[in-house]
């Protein structure tokens, strides 16, 4: 494909994905197939000889399409959302054709600096503690990572070096492997220190965890992955009140901020006790402006892409007051969904109602609820999944797509009201 050819298959990608969005709702949201479906569509090798761009758009419909679920239809309810939006995608593309590895200053410095200063901006929407920021000459910083489970990871590591070291100033004696052997890491079930947990968006109280780490020397990590993008809205920002405790923080704008997957951004108030952990430094690395910043040393890997183009992009093209009106949006949609949820003697809410989830069950057995929930995802309308809180199991109902919009959750609602009438019809019997 010479670059005459791109353009003209480019503008045409661009129409199907456009009409693929446009029209999401008329697929059916979950797919039909069984596992390995894949494998007899397609052939068992890789072709020898080059096939043609229309040989291979030919069997997006008949291969992939028929396997996938639709994140993005109105009517998937699952998980959490993962963040879409016309502006990201654009970046992405824009990100694919640079293709840069900007592993250190040298390797693409708008790469490094873009993103340095993209995480001052959301840090900022978020409004963070100043020791978070870098700004020109601050100590903190923000990065971004893969996933809410990479910068947990990093945060362990980068407190396990800190406190490795702290107690060696003290007992040049000891060995690292002596200290390690008898560290300890507080957790919940939850892992970390958490505001909105996965299964319900439960709230865990930094206020009171954040004085006892700090009082004990604990490095004290929150993860935000799903809650955090709401946070950008001041009636939101106090469920953030106590991250001046923290030493790290992270949340996914690939969640909920309208940035498409991958991008975690991650936080820490000392940019130096993440660099000690992770900074190795052959000579072909080396470059002139070493203090310029490399963010391969707050990360596992050393590639990182130039993901910092789709921030950029979506906060231009929202706004903060866009990005606000997004949030408020879904959180309304979740209201809606509560309170028709309410309306019904036959169901009950299961958890709280803060952000865009909604925790709901059939008053009665895990049974009943187990069987209510297979009914709903083989009917293939909307899609769910459960969770258990406290031994129940709950189902979820997550706002997720971005055109989600009223009229499909009350649709939802009925046809959930309804098979739930059948069911318990049928029990009657
Ligand atoms: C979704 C979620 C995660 C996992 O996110 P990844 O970015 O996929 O690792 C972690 N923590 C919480 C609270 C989440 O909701």
């Amino acid at each position: 494909m010479d670059a005459a050819e791109f353009r003209r298959r480019g503008k045409e990608m661009v129409d199907y994905v456009a009409d693929y969005l446009e029209n999401i709702e008329k697929r059916q949201v979950y797919p039909d197939v069984e596992p390995g479906y894949l494998r007899s569509l397609i052939p068992e090798e890789a072709p020898l000889e080059a096939e043609s761009y229309e040989d291979v758009v030919k069997d997006i419909e008949r291969v992939i399409m028929p396997g996938v679920t639709h994140w993005h239809s109105p009517y998937f309810y699952a998980y959490f959302p993962t963040a879409h939006s016309f502006p990201a995608m654009l970046a992405d593309m824009l990100c694919g054709a640079i293709g840069c590895i900007g592993f250190s200053w040298a390797a693409s410095p708008a790469c490094t600096e873009l993103e340095t200063v993209m995480l001052d901006w959301l840090g900022k929407m978020l409004k963070l503690p100043e020791d978070f920021l870098a700004g020109t000459e601050g100590s903190g910083g923000g990065v971004i990572q893969g996933t809410a489970s990479e910068a947990t990871l990093i945060a362990l590591l980068a407190a396990r070096s800190k406190i490795v070291k702290l107690i060696q100033t003290d007992h040049p004696d000891r060995s690292e492997t002596d200290i390690i052997s008898k560290l300890v890491a507080y957790s919940s079930d939850q892992f970390c220190a958490t505001l909105g947990t996965t299964p319900s968006c439960a709230f865990d109280c930094i206020t009171e965890l954040g004085p006892i780490c700090n009082a004990e020397k604990i490095w004290m990590h929150i993860d935000a992955a799903y809650a955090g993008s709401a946070f950008i809205c001041p009636e939101f920002r106090p469920l953030l009140n106590g991250i001046e405790f923290a030493d790290s923080f992270n949340f996914n704008p690939h969640k909920w901020l309208l940035v498409n997957f991958d991008c975690s951004a991650m936080w820490v108030k000392k940019r130096s006790d993440i660099i000690g952990a992770f900074k190795i430094e052959p000579l072909y690395l080396k470059h002139d402006h070493q203090e310029s910043g490399n963010q391969s040393h707050w990360q596992i890997p050393l590639g990182r892409r130039f993901r910092s183009l789709k921030m950029w992009f979506v906060f231009r093209m929202y706004g903060l007051k866009g990005l606000q009106a997004y949030i408020r949006k879904h959180v309304g949609l979740a209201k809606e969904f509560e309170s028709l949820v309410k309306a019904d003697q036959r169901f009950e809410i299961s958890a709280d109602v803060v952000l865009g989830l909604v925790c709901f069950r059939l008053k009665g057995s895990n049974e009943l609820n187990e069987i209510l929930l297979k009914r709903i995802n083989s009917a293939r309308k909307i899609h769910l999944v459960p969770c258990q809180l406290a031994g129940k199991f709950v189902l979820r109902f997550a706002v997720c797509a971005r055109t989600t919009e009223s009229r499909h959750v009350r649709e939802a609602w009925s046809h959930i009201s309804h098979l739930a009438s059948e069911l318990l019809q049928e029990l009657r019997h």
